[in-house]
Formats: structure tokens, C-alpha cells, sequence
């Protein structure tokens, strides 16, 4: 009989997320490496850049890879010959590591977790409760799967109960696209097939837990269905040419995970979720010698990139932007932007909608401004702010008319791409969206050199700031035409894959 002791797995909970809050895992790492050596596309090949110079700064820096520090998951395997010393429950023990984490002083975390989800969806303040799921196992030791997931990925799961005769290739394809880039790729897909459905999503999360290995699963070659399901899901996705960010590109997917159930004759239950470029997990097992221990990955893992800038960059003082300086910007442009700009996202739209629809005043003049669509990190020692990543903007499609023809706002910024309500409105009123690299979030801190709060500041890291940024580059991603790189990337990028795929197959 093992006895583990509460005290070893908080600590070890704790140490685990401020662990992956800055340590890529290394086989990710290898991934993303090779995705940047064999990428064609010059914008992915640069948003792979920012990833990878984004990943090493953290390490070494001990910050956060993303604004978003995730909602805890862990995978509990428990011993049957395992017994507990403490007073609290396996939960709450768990839930007190996540607090500390999260809490830390020297790496103070983002709290994403909202309680009350469908009313009031008040900040827990310190990203309790985790999502924990348990399974009790022969042995007297415990297994603990701890990740850290990032909300932009989650909000792109999908499930579906198929036909038995159904096709599981024909569906993901069908769905990948539907997913745009809001979850950052490139990263993984978890694919999660048989069982029940609330079994199938729990095995795409599962699935993801496990290691990148599709090189040596290629070199090999496959040893039985689900192999050969991983290599084709693998090709094919890629072969859509949704690239890194959804600019365009070769790699949208470092790795596809399949796991499956047995399940009712009548069913073919499916789910894929997707993790991102900030994937973040990492495994322990106690065995009531003590708290667990972390080793950090070698920095010569890292590729010896630098984010360089061409000699096409525009330079633009937002301080002085005018609406026709914007409508001559294209898509696809690079932009070195300086100045101040505003920030704001979900719950700072609603409020400004809910003023404007009063007929009350806002707190703050968005004329001929920018927004930046960000929730960043406290900040730590000397830091101005803490890692300040672009959010997902197509959540503020809905709000984008209202601003932009109530506001005198001129630009927006934010991660992937903007749906046809954001569009529309992009180009009815001449202005102009954005994008930051999602996941390369502490170096785009680096570009801010000052912050101040401006307006609802009970909404903590959603509320109205201004920053005044030196050098932060971003690209044009809907112009003032409406022309839109989402768009046209994926398309020149698959047709791009395809005639090479003709090309060898002849
Ligand atoms: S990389 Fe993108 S999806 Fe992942 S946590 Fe960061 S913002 Fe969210």
C-alpha cells in the first residue's frame, strides 16, 4: 500500500502548470522545429518564426507562451493499493495546486474560469475549478496527466454521431475548415471515435495527451486501422493548406492522435478537438516518495531563429492615422505599428453596445483609433504587462458594424479570421482588421512600452487599457476592400499541395 500525501500532490499540481505555463513540451517543440525547416509560405514561415523565438524567450524567461493560461485538465489514475494522508478531498487537493499555480508571484497566471457560464460568468479569480476526470487502476502508485487548455482551441471541438457506414476522413475534412484558425494552428488533432458521445470527446482529449510521433509512425509504417487512419487524416488535413495562423501554408497539423471505444451497433460516434500552438501538458506519477520533479528541456532544442523584418514593412504612427491612410493598406501587407492603441474584447463590446444602445456616453473616444483584441497577463517585476497575445476576433463580428459606424473606430487587431458579418462591416465603413501571431503572446509584450487603464476596470484583464507600442508588427488581414488573406492563403496553399501531390503521383 502507497500512502501519498496531500501536501505532495498540490505541490506537484502547482509545479506541474507553472511548468507548462513556459516549458513547450520538447517533442512539440522537435515538431514545430521541422514544420518551420519544410514551410514554403513566407507569412507562415514567419508566424512559425514568432512561435518559435515566442517559445525559447519564455523558457528562458520563465513567463507564459500565451495570454491564455488555460482551464486546467487532468487525467487521474488512481492505484487500487493507493491510500490518502490529509484532510481534504482528491479535488480539492487539486484544485489548491491549480490556485498556487496560477497565483504564483513569480509567474503570475492569466484566471480565464468563469463560474455561472450562461449569468453573471464571474471570474473565479483564480482559475478554479479544474476539469478532472478519474479512473481507478490495479497498482499503488498515481498517474496525473496535467494540461493547461487554451480557450481558442477548445471553442473549435466538434462532435458528430455518424452513420455506422459514415466515413471518419470524409467528416474531419469537412470540419477542419469550419474551424478557421481561431484555435492557432499549427498544433494537433485529438480524435476521439466509438464509445458513447460524451466518451468520444473524452478520448479526442485524451488522445491528445499523447506524444508527437507521426514521423516515426511514417518510417515505420502502420500496424493496424487506427495507424493507418492517423497517416491519412495526417496527409489530408495538411493537404487543405490551412497553414500556421490559417495564412496558408504546409502544416496545419504536427501530429494527428486517434483513440477509440467499443460502441452500440447502431452508432459511430465521432470528436475532434484541436490543440494549439501553446499546447501545454505534461505527466507525473507519485508513489508516496515525495512531490514530483520537473526537468526542463535542453534550449539547444530550440532552432537558432530570429524574427526578422523584410525591407517591404510599412512603418505607421497610429498617433496621427487617418481613415485614407488605412483604405491603403492591402492584404497581406506587414505593418510595424508605433503609438497608442486601445484594447478591449467580449465583455468590454457588450458594455459599450449596451451604452450605445442607451444613448449614454463611452467611457473612452475610439475615433480614428485602434483596438487591440487582448486580455493580457498580470504583469511581474519590472514587465510593463505580462504576455498580451492577440484574442480570436471572430467573437467580435458581432459587435463590429455597431463600433465602426458608432465609434469613429478605424482598425481592429486580433488572431484569425473574421466571418462575413466582420467583413461586411469592414468594408461598408473603409476600415481595416489585423493579426498578431495567436500563441507568440510574450513577445508581443515586448513591444509595449506603456499601459494604462482607462474604463471598466471591475472587468480585470478585459478591461479598457491603452498601450502605447513600439515596433509591433502585425499583418493585414481584411483590408478596406474586404479582401482577406484567410481567405485567399488556404486556397493558393492547397491548390499549391494538390498539383504537387499530382505531380508525384504520375
Ligand atoms: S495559442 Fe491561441 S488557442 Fe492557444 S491558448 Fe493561445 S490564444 Fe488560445
Amino acid at each position: 500500500m502507497t500512502t501519498i500525501r496531500e501536501d505532495d500532490l498540490i505541490a506537484s499540481i502547482a509545479d506541474a502548470l507553472q511548468f507548462i505555463s513556459y516549458y513547450h513540451p520538447p517533442d512539440f517543440i522537435r515538431a514545430m522545429r521541422s514544420a518551420y525547416e519544410q514551410e514554403e509560405s513566407p507569412a507562415a514561415k514567419a508566424a512559425l518564426t514568432q512561435v518559435l523565438v515566442n517559445s525559447r524567450m519564455c523558457a528562458v524567461g520563465k513567463r507564459p507562451i500565451c495570454q491564455d493560461t488555460g482551464i486546467v485538465n487532468v487525467f487521474l489514475e488512481v492505484g487500487m493499493d493507493v491510500s490518502w494522508s490529509g484532510k481534504l478531498s482528491v479535488e480539492a487537493m487539486i484544485n489548491e495546486g491549480v490556485r498556487r499555480a496560477y497565483m504564483h508571484p513569480e509567474n503570475v497566471l492569466r484566471a480565464s474560469v468563469l463560474t455561472d457560464p450562461d449569468g453573471a460568468r464571474s471570474n473565479s479569480k483564480d482559475n478554479t475549478p479544474a476539469v478532472i476526470h478519474t479512473r481507478i487502476v490495479p497498482g499503488d502508485k498515481l498517474s496525473v496527466e496535467v494540461a493547461a487548455k487554451g480557450g481558442g482551441s477548445e471553442a473549435k471541438a466538434k462532435f458528430a454521431m455518424l452513420n455506422p457506414s459514415d466515413s471518419i476522413v470524409d467528416w474531419v475534412l469537412e470540419v477542419v475548415p469550419t474551424m478557421g484558425a481561431g484555435w492557432c494552428p499549427p498544433g494537433l488533432l485529438g480524435v476521439g471515435i466509438g464509445g458513447t458521445p460524451e466518451k468520444a470527446m473524452l478520448l479526442a482529449k485524451e488522445a491528445l495527451m499523447e506524444p508527437i510521433d507521426i514521423h516515426d509512425l511514417k518510417a515505420r509504417g502502420p500496424a493496424n486501422h487506427l495507424e493507418e487512419l492517423r497517416l491519412e487524416l495526417h496527409e489530408k488535413v495538411n493537404a487543405l493548406g490551412i497553414g500556421a495562423q490559417g495564412l496558408g501554408g504546409l502544416t496545419t497539423v504536427l501530429d494527428v492522435k486517434v483513440k477509440d471505444y467499443p460502441t452500440h451497433a447502431a452508432n459511430k460516434p465521432v470528436a475532434v478537438i484541436p490543440n494549439c500552438t501553446a499546447t501545454r501538458h505534461v505527466h507525473f506519477t507519485l508513489d508516496g516518495s515525495g512531490p514530483a520533479t520537473f526537468e526542463a528541456p535542453d534550449l539547444d532544442e530550440w532552432p537558432d531563429v530570429a524574427f526578422e523584418l523584410g525591407d517591404d514593412v510599412r512603418r505607421v504612427d497610429m498617433d496621427t492615422l487617418t481613415p485614407e491612410e488605412v483604405c491603403t493598406w492591402k492584404a497581406g501587407d506587414t505593418l510595424l505599428l508605433s503609438g497608442k492603441m486601445l484594447t478591449g474584447r467580449d465583455a468590454a463590446h457588450k458594455r459599450l453596445a449596451e451604452l450605445i444602445e442607451r444613448g449614454e456616453p463611452l467611457p473612452v473616444d475610439f475615433t480614428n483609433r485602434i483596438i487591440y483584441y487582448v486580455g493580457p497577463v498580470d504583469p511581474v517585476r519590472d514587465e510593463i504587462v505580462g504576455p498580451a497575445g492577440p484574442t480570436t476576433a471572430t467573437r467580435m463580428d458581432k459587435f463590429t458594424g455597431m463600433m465602426l459606424e458608432k465609434t469613429g473606430l478605424i482598425g481592429m487587431i486580433g488572431k484569425a479570421e473574421r466571418g462575413p458579418a466582420g467583413i461586411d462591416a469592414i468594408r461598408e465603413h473603409g476600415a481595416v482588421y489585423m493579426i498578431a501571431v495567436g500563441g507568440a503572446a510574450y513577445l508581443v509584450a515586448k513591444a509595449i512600452t506603456r499601459s494604462t487603464l482607462l474604463a471598466f476596470e471591475d472587468m480585470g484583464m478585459e478591461a479598457i487599457y491603452e498601450f502605447e507600442v513600439k515596433d509591433m508588427p502585425v499583418t493585414v488581414a481584411v483590408d478596406a476592400t474586404g479582401a482577406s488573406v484567410h481567405r485567399e492563403g488556404p486556397k493558393v496553399w492547397s491548390q499549391k499541395i494538390a498539383e504537387r501531390i499530382g505531380a508525384t503521383r504520375l
